[in-house]
């Protein structure tokens, strides 16, 4: 309520802001989550609450009138389609020289990602967070990150026979046909419940191609683990369709909170101001690092330092198509979470998923997403002129990426005698370069923050979400953006309350 007083107040619900929302309530205090998207937890009139990528609507997209998939051809047509303006789930914000996906609702990014929680390898932990203790991370914060999330492994028997994982498997035979590791990749997609979407027991969604715009069912996404924890403490409350649009320091001490609440067109109903006496940014990435840029550079927060909005990376992320021979069918039902990947981190840099193409039918072909050692790092800056905050990321920063995925895939094309697909990013483009599912940084730990996400400057503000990771985690992000938030928070609990 506007002119309410809340000891701690949670910006964004994904990972970071859930970790924080659950055990600060499990210490006693009181939290406040606001969240700028829906809650998702309601059926539109076609009984379902998500949408599925074959057939987009009003619910897919953040207001945009035209849909933007990450996939825009097919077969050299293009497959966008038009759509009512509203406040659907998946962000596709054009950051000038890319665009970067993001979930919008409660539950942040959990509610369209494929749920893929993989631990990076403990050799490789020291580039991606240099200044934590390691040991503690793989003896602590990553096993309970992972038990938090409910994180699982395909069950090895059931894959070699099932057939939603035939392109999977022919992902496995080129890539050992080539000598590179191949790899189970975990999710926190429901295993079992997969099982009998197969045996035909249960509602489909991953085999019916959910995933991009929400799983009907079989995910477990944060709205079922942390936030339903941190929902039964009964100190969390969460205000979905409601922005923040600024943090000041009150008078009497503590902060100052501006908040817009949103109709689903997008529209400013009302504009309420609450204080609390801790904020914890926790609105991803990108909006974790507009916010904090511009309160800077306006002055609303004179103390942070110039470390805010600097050290954003993509993860390296890069996409391909390879087109298989006729005896090489992928299969027409391919499940839409993915369970494995190619790991050619130490030799090349790169690490790849082999992803599904849920079109429904035979396609003959194979698609990966590739995460790699991309070292190009871009800053946000405000815009005195727009209002704005830019970030001046180049596409053709994603050249190395592009190199280090083809140190995998031209090894296996000349193996195989197959080509790149051409039709799945326009007309004769092979590399999906133009996107990011994985936003990091921009303030980054013990840079723009303390070794503990603490702002600098400020004291009660803090960062929790993967604005502190800088740029790369050299495999799929949120078990460590998980993992990073329950350590944090541990010491700001034991510190700071
Ligand atoms: P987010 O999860 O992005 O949460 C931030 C929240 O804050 C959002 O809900 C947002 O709406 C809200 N918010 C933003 N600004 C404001 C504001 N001003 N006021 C109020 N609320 C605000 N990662 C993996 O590890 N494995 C995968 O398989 C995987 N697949 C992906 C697939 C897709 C399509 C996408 C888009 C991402 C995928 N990711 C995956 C990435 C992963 O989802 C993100 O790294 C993760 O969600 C980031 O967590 P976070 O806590 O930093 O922020």
């Amino acid at each position: 309520e506007p002119g309410a007083h809340v000891p701690a107040l949670v910006i964004g619900t994904g990972y970071g802001g859930s970790v924080a929302a659950l055990r600060l309530a499990q210490a006693g205090v009181d939290v406040h989550m606001i969240e700028m998207g829906m809650a998702w937890d309601t059926p539109g009139s076609d009984g379902k609450i998500f949408a599925n990528t074959t057939s987009p609507d009003y619910r897919s997209y953040w207001l945009r009138t035209r849909t933007k998939q990450p996939l825009s051809n097919f077969l050299g047509f293009p497959i966008d389609k038009d759509v009512p303006r509203y406040t659907g789930i998946l962000d596709a914000e054009e950051m000038g020289g890319i665009i970067v996906y993001q979930g919008r609702g409660v539950g942040g990014g959990s509610l369209v990602n494929g749920g893929m929680a993989v631990t990076p390898k403990r050799e490789n932990f020291a580039a991606v967070l240099p200044s934590v203790d390691a040991a503690q991370m793989y003896s602590v914060y990553y096993p309970r990150a992972n038990a938090g999330l409910g994180v699982a492994t395909v069950d090895p028997t059931w894959f070699e026979t099932a057939d939603c994982y035939q392109y999977a498997r022919v992902g496995r035979k080129h890539a050992e046909r080539s000598g590179f590791p191949f790899v189970f990749v975990p999710d926190v997609y429901d295993w079992d419940y997969m099982e009998q979407e197969a045996a035909g027991t249960v509602p489909k969604s991953a085999l019916a191609g959910e995933i991009l715009y929400g799983n009907n069912y079989g995910k477990k996404s944060l709205q079922k683990t942390y936030l339903a924890k941190a929902k039964a403490t009964g100190r969390v409350a969460v205000s979905p369709l409601h922005k923040v649009t600024s943090v000041a320091p009150a008078s009497g001490g503590g902060y100052t909170v501006v908040i817009d609440q949103l109709n689903t067109t997008g529209g400013t109903t009302a504009t309420k101001t609450v204080t609390a006496d801790r904020v914890f940014f926790a609105a991803g990435s990108v909006g974790t690092s507009k916010l904090l840029v511009r309160l800077k550079a306006t002055g609303a927060l004179p103390g942070l330092n110039s470390e805010v909005g600097k050290g954003w990376g993509d993860n390296g992320n890069v996409m391909c198509g390879r087109a298989n021979h006729l005896w090489d069918p992928t299969g027409a039902v391919q499940s839409s979470i993915p369970c494995s990947g190619i790991d050619n981190w130490a030799a090349g840099g790169a690490f790849a998923e082999v992803a599904p193409l849920p079109t429904g039918i035979e396609t003959y072909a194979s698609f990966y997403l590739s995460i790699t050692k991309n070292p190009n790092r871009a800053q946000f800056s405000y815009n005195a002129g727009t209002g704005n905050v830019d970030l001046n990321w180049q596409t053709a920063w994603k050249q190395p990426s592009i190199d280090m995925a083809k140190t995998i895939f031209d090894k296996i094309n000349a193996k195989e005698g197959t080509i790149y697909r051409t039709d799945l990013f326009g007309t004769y483009k092979i590399w999906g370069d133009h996107l990011t599912y994985h936003p990091l940084g921009g303030a980054v730990l013990n840079k723009a923050t303390d070794n503990y996400g603490r702002l600098q400057g400020h004291p009660g503000l803090y960062v929790i979400d993967g604005a502190l990771i800088p740029g790369n985690t050299s495999v799929n992000p949120f078990v460590t953006i998980t993992a990073l938030a329950e350590r944090n928070i541990e010491a700001i609990i034991a510190a700071d309350l």
